[in-house]
């Protein structure tokens, strides 16, 4: 029973309003936000750390 919980969370808050950092699953403030590529981060600093760390294993380089 354990196990179906775990795979079916029931509550799942962040599933349409993204309100948190993808990189660094912070909750995002207005005023910082900053939205790249259809996604909000907290700074800039976070999407360039979610763009490559994101793209580190397609883009072998
Ligand atoms: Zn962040």
């Amino acid at each position: 029973m354990s196990q179906a919980q775990a795979a079916k969370p029931e509550a799942a808050p962040a599933e349409e309003k993204q309100t948190n950092c993808p990189a660094c699953s912070k909750p995002i403030k207005r005023l910082k936000k900053y939205y790249r590529n259809g996604k909000n981060y907290c700074s800039k600093k976070c999407w360039l750390k979610s763009a490559k760390g994101g793209q580190e294993n397609k883009e072998a380089k």
